[in-house]
């Protein structure tokens, strides 16, 4: 890119790079396609099809001519539903292109240049991006599995200063699938309370994949209403990646102001997709159940089979579908530096694809997505087993 002539990257993408999930998974792609018998446990995607419901609901979206220009924060109906569902009034909702996007419009929409966003690490890797995007400053707070991989409140505190805009939190959290309890989210809340400079953004998108019971931080500290942005969507729960719809739920002057960033970028997101949203949140909930039970059992198998592993320590998660075992010690028997060059010879040696730890702001552990068939995690946890227990790192040029 560097040597192209005239290209030259803007200040605020400098360090900007293609997310290392999709790298990884990418590479995995084209290993595969040139007939490499290759096992991706790196994606965060269920694989559970859409329910046939929700697709019938975009169908008839679509012959009923719902194919205009949607409104810019999201159709009245599906807003509404959102609303409803929280408790809330239409103007504090926007749907938008994804979860992503929700995050994405909330930092451009208040982000001044150098102003910081906390953020407890492992984290979802897009966290610290979309901040740099926005010329914002990530401030990475690592919390230790020591800690249940938990921001505590005196970490909290002692991370705020006057620059600081946003507190950014996962609950259940990708990659750890930590899930912060009821008194978790009070102490968090009783500092906040204390710092009227910053806003509060909970990401909730793993709510309905919880094995112990969920708390929404707007429950617990309703008084914070006005500087708290829940972000949730139907990606993970509904088995809908590809529809790209998921939402935010502020006060209404924030909505407003992340509703003139989408009206500028993409405008409102696709109203078939929306009338699929609609259908997957007011139709029947049964089946989330039945899902979770079959993660719970996934994840059972997956933790206790990581646990027997040499030099491998994998705790239990509460809730989403990826585990993030320490592998530390395997690695310093085994000659590995880096778990990053761990993960590259994992694939390019017996073909697994997982993800480094160093991804989510947190070396020297990995990731694994338990959103896979049983069969597909059996033959990836033989292939990390056989490479902790025969394979050395292949020399590098
Ligand atoms: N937040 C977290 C924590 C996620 O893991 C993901 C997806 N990997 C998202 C947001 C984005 O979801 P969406 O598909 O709705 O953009």
């Amino acid at each position: 890119m560097q040597n192209v002539p005239n290209f030259r990257r803007a200040q605020r993408i400098q360090s900007l790079e293609i997310s290392e999930i999709v790298q990884l998974s990418e590479r995995a792609a084209y290993l595969r396609a040139e007939g490499q018998d290759i096992v991706a446990l790196s994606t965060g995607e269920p694989d559970f099809p859409t329910p046939p419901h929700v697709v019938a609901a975009a169908h008839s979206a679509a012959l009923a001519g719902k194919t205009k220009y949607p409104a810019t924060l999201g159709t009245p109906e599906l807003r509404d539903e959102i609303a409803r569902q929280a408790g809330v009034s239409r103007a504090r909702v926007i749907v938008s292109t994804g979860a992503k996007q929700v995050l994405a419009n909330a930092m451009l929409a208040t982000l001044d240049p150098g102003e910081e966003v906390i953020m407890p690490a492992p984290f979802w890797t897009s966290y610290s991006d979309i901040v740099l995007l926005a010329s914002g400053t990530p401030v990475v707070l690592p919390c230790p599995v020591e800690d249940g991989f938990r921001l505590t409140a005196e970490r909290l505190e002692a991370a705020i200063t006057p620059r600081t805009r946003w507190l950014m939190l996962n609950s259940p959290c990708n990659p750890t699938g930590t899930n912060y309890s009821e008194a978790d989210l009070r102490a968090l809340a009783e500092v906040l309370r204390r710092y009227s400079q910053v806003q509060i953004l909970i990401d909730e998108i793993y709510d309905q994949l919880s094995y112990v019971p969920f708390t929404s931080f707007a429950t617990v500290a309703p008084d914070l209403s006005e500087r708290t942005l829940i972000v949730n969507g139907v990606s993970k729960a509904y088995a809908m990646t590809g529809w790209r719809i998921g939402w935010g739920i502020g006060p209404a002057a924030m909505i407003s102001a992340m509703g003139a960033v989408q009206g500028q970028s993409t405008s409102g997101a696709s109203s078939v997709a929306q009338a699929a949203a609609l259908a997957a949140l007011s139709g029947p909930q049964e089946f989330l159940l039945e899902r979770r039970e079959v993660f719970r059992s996934r994840r059972d198998m997956v933790v206790a089979r990581l646990n027997a592993m040499p030099g491998v320590t994998c705790s239990r998660p509460d809730g989403a579908f990826y585990v993030f075992p320490d592998i530390r010690r395997a690695m310093a028997t085994n000659g590995f530096e880096s778990c990053a060059r761990f993960c590259e010879d994992l694939l390019e040696q017996v073909g697994l694809a997982l993800v480094p730890g160093r991804a989510f702001g947190m070396p020297g552990h990995l990731r694994l997505s338990y959103a896979y068939s049983e069969a597909e995690l059996l033959a990836g946890l033989d292939r990390l087993e056989r490479f902790i227990t025969h394979v050395r790192p292949a020399a590098q040029e």
